[in-house]
């Protein structure tokens, strides 16, 4: 629906896939024509290159954006488009495997003199992982090179647990990626998580739209996000702008971008992953700073020119992202898919809301809990906060359970109002 919006915007004829549980969905009938590519299990559609391309083809299609979810970050489908003479929407294929890889991501990071979280160089085996986690200290994490949505770290606090959960991450990783590498980490406590936005264009330029915080998570996934950060000061924040466009100017990265840190309790930062698309959480970066990221995208892949400079983008004010999942808040966020009985969308100033669900909707129980973005922006934080509440008591959706009440108690929470929360806040909570 997004990338519908902005191609219709530019002027532009798209064309949606859909798997056989989403042929009632909105996007479908949004986008001018829409082509069947197989199965409810994404593996027999979503996750098929194979049916996408043909869809494309048989439609005569220009090019392919990937959104944000399934191959987005593929770096075969992308090379697979482009044999096909596709134009791919995102950046090249040599930029993603590149970033795609965390391990050489860090390296990439370092070379270009940016603080990566101590550890290992590279993926390793166990003992080599063992003797670096001893160097640095425990606890330490293992993670998965190929890692993406929290799956494939683990936590570990000496050197008997780093043994199993070296195996039991390598397995997860070789199930959810096809890819058992591993490297080790040392555990930042208490940290806090802040990404910068990046665009660069053909001609090599590339420019930074500033930052996001997203400590509010929950199994090391995003629940609420916002901008500014109010983890960092002005000078990091110049500091990490700085160090994410350099990298990515090294990478020769194009179109959209995020290259992620963590924070430390004395606002130290380092350099964690790179994520080679568009986010979700890119409205709020667009709040800020009122530019429409899927269409720059879109304009990228066509060839032109970023139509702005670093110097011409404003940063006004303070932007939230409320992820409203068909999940129960009050049962440890199980997903809960149904029908949509009802639905009221809130409205008036300073509140977006992107959603395809529709009163009648049958939420199909095989891909992502995520049903609604509701974003707000104010002119400062605390009225956005205050555009979220107003906003939330007014978003109905009936029939299922979802993370709406989950929100409105955090914008009561005292810690979360003074700005003062990491990622590990909802865990000692209790509410994740
Ligand atoms: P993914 O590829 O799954 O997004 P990331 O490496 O970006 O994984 O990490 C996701 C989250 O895991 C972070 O936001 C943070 O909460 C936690 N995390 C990752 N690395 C560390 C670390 N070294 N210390 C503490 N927390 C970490
Ligand atoms: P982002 O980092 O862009 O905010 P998420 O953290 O929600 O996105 O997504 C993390 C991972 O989950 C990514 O690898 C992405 O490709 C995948 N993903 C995102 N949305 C979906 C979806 N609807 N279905 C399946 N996978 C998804
Ligand atoms: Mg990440």
């Amino acid at each position: 629906m997004r990338i519908a919006r902005a191609c219709r915007e530019l002027g532009l004829g798209t064309v949606a896939v859909y798997s056989s549980a989403d042929d009632s969905a909105h996007h479908a009938r949004y986008a001018d024509d829409a082509v069947w590519i197989g199965k409810p299990s994404a593996r027999d559609s979503y996750l098929n290159p194979a049916a996408i391309i043909d869809a494309a083809q048989q439609t005569s299609a220009d090019a392919v954006h990937p959104g944000y979810g399934f191959l987005a970050d593929n770096a075969d489908f992308a090379e697979m488009c482009e044999a096909a003479g596709l134009a791919w929407v995102g950046p090249s294929p040599e930029a993603i495997a590149r970033a795609g890889d965390k391990a050489v991501a860090r390296e990439l990071a370092r070379e270009a003199g940016i603080l990566i979280v101590p550890g290992t160089i590279g993926t390793v085996r166990v003992d080599e992982g063992l003797a670096v986690a001893e160097e640095i200290g425990f606890p330490t994490m293992v993670k998965a090179a190929a890692g993406g949505g929290g799956t494939g770290i683990r936590v570990a606090r000496n050197a008997h647990e780093l043994r199993e959960e070296f195996t039991a991450a390598a397995r997860e990783a070789r199930a959810a990626f096809g890819n058992a590498g591993l490297y080790v980490e040392k555990l930042i406590i208490r940290p806090r998580h802040v990404e910068v936005q990046v665009l660069g264009d053909q001609e090599g330029r590339v420019v930074h739209l500033y930052e996001r915080e997203w400590s509010v998570q929950r199994r090391r996934q995003k629940l609420l996000e916002e901008a500014p950060a109010p983890a960092i000061d002005p000078a990091t924040r110049e500091q990490m702008a700085d160090a994410a466009v350099r990298l990515s100017a090294s990478l020769g990265y194009t179109s959209a971008g995020t290259i992620e840190f963590i924070v430390d309790a004395e606002g130290a930062f380092y350099f964690l992953e790179i994520n080679t698309r568009i986010q979700v959480e890119h409205p709020v970066t667009e709040m800020l700073t009122g530019c429409d990221l899927a269409k720059e995208q879109v304009r990228i892949a066509a060839g032109e020119p970023l139509s702005f400079a670093q110097a011409d983008i404003p940063r006004l004010g303070a932007a939230i992202e409320f992820r409203i999942n068909a999940e129960d808040p009050d049962s440890d966020f199980r997903p809960f898919p149904g029908r949509i009985a009802e639905l009221e969308l809130p409205g008036g100033p300073g509140v977006r809301v992107d959603t395809a669900i529709y009163e009648g909707y049958e939420i199909p129980p095989f891909y992502d809990s995520l049903l609604a973005k509701l974003i707000v922006w104010g002119r400062d934080r605390n009225e956005a906060i205050a555009r979220g509440r107003r906003a939330l008591q007014k978003f109905r959706i009936g029939g299922i359970k979802t993370t709406i009440p989950f929100h409105l108690r955090m914008l009561d929470d005292e810690a979360f109002q003074a700005g003062d929360y990491h990622t590990e806040y909802l865990t000692e909570l209790g509410v994740a």
